[in-house]
């Protein structure tokens, strides 16, 4: 049915989808693409608690700071840890997209993908956060489902689809017929753990102290799941433990391997193990479409091989895989009836509840 008013409305109406991610905040909107990409980093003054500085600009504070100012990552563990801080940060990002549009006056709509394990309380916090910057309309996400959105998986037909979400704090595992998960897994184990695995075997290797960044630095350069066509060297920078002095040390893409190989195995057991739940009929209908990765650990060299190699389907990484749950998330709006089973609970619906 053709509704002039709607229609009307569709000619000023903004769509946002927001990936709300333990280490990057993404925003999308409808017809211009990914507008903002930051990390999911908040600088507050120790003392007061009060939000200085958020995004990019808190991130690049961390490790400088005054003793005062502290940098954290309210999302880290795919909980979120601090309600008012989470709050200000999603203001200050639907805010910022609002501002980047030539005509900033209609009152967007908003899809916010969150972490599957997140409780009512917090997807209240959320939500509310969500109106009181301005939304007109907001809706919730599991994080999985707009990632296989995004990913463009046939998640709202009868035959079965699975991804697997790599982020940093949280690695989330589902499978889909439907338009609803059937079976799912979400573990604290993701690219952050790989980093903290890497500077694990500086220490015990090398006697090597790294830091976050450094760890993380050489995971994306040389880190892989699976023996490399060609294996790579790279330099880690710390200081030596023993006599507290500077040093760098030459690490090879097969050390890494090894380093980064607790979390990793737990990630390919996990898969297996969902697989393991999938009922049969499900399982077949993967054999033909096989899974999709997604998220930032998803690029993780040979990890798509890893995988294939042990559940014997295919294994392919997504289309710019760091950006699926907010473009899935956005496209939720554009037929919002055709995606309402896959929205969670509680806040469907608009502002009138
Ligand atoms: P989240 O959804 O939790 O915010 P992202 O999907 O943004 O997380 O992924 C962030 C994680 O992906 C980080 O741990 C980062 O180190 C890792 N990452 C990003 N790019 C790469 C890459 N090319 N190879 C391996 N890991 C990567
Ligand atoms: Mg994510």
């Amino acid at each position: 049915m053709f509704r002039p008013l709607d229609w009307l409305l569709g000619l000023f109406s903004l769509d946002i989808g927001i990936d709300l991610g333990t280490a990057n905040t993404l925003v999308y909107i409808r017809d211009r693409g990914i507008v903002i990409n930051e990390p999911s980093w908040v600088a507050i003054n120790r003392r007061t608690r009060q939000p200085l500085a958020i995004g990019a600009e808190a991130r690049e504070m961390v490790g400088r700071t005054p003793a005062d100012i502290v940098a954290i990552r309210p999302l880290r563990d795919g909980v979120i840890s601090e309600f008012e801080i989470t709050e200000a940060m999603l203001d200050y990002f639907i805010k910022k997209a609002h501002e980047q549009m030539i005509v900033p006056f209609p009152r967007p709509r908003v899809v916010v993908g969150i972490p599957s394990g997140v409780t009512e309380v917090e997807k209240r916090a959320v939500y509310d956060a969500a109106i009181s910057a301005g939304a007109r309309e907001a809706h919730l996400i599991e994080e999985p489902t707009a990632a296989a959105i995004g990913a463009g998986l046939p998640v709202n037909e009868p035959r079965g689809s699975m991804i697997v979400d790599i982020g940093g704090g949280t690695t989330e595992v589902a499978v889909f017929a439907m338009g609803g998960i059937v079976v799912s897994r979400s573990i604290r184990v993701a690219g952050d753990e790989m980093d903290e695995d890497i500077i694990q075997y500086a220490r015990n290797k090398y006697n090597l102290l790294i830091g976050e960044r450094m760890a993380e630095r050489v995971k994306i350069g040389i880190g892989s799941a699976f023996p490399l066509p060609e294996e790579r060297t790279m330099t880690l920078r710390g200081r030596n433990l023993i006599n507290g002095l500077p040093q760098s040390v030459e690490i090879s893409s097969i050390e890494l391997r090894e380093a980064m190989s607790p979390s990793i195995n737990i990630i390919v057991d996990t898969v297996r193990d969902c697989l393991d739940d999938t009922p049969p009929e499900l399982v077949a209908d993967l054999m033909e479409v096989g899974i999709c990765l997604a998220g930032g650990g998803a690029q993780i060299r040979g990890l798509a091989d890893r995988l294939e190699d042990m559940v014997k389907m295919r294994v392919w990484v997504a289309e710019d895989a760091m950006t699926c749950v907010a473009r899935g998330a956005g496209r939720v709006l554009e037929n919002i009836d055709l995606w309402q089973r896959s929205l969670t609970g509680l806040h469907r619906g608009s502002t009138h509840h």
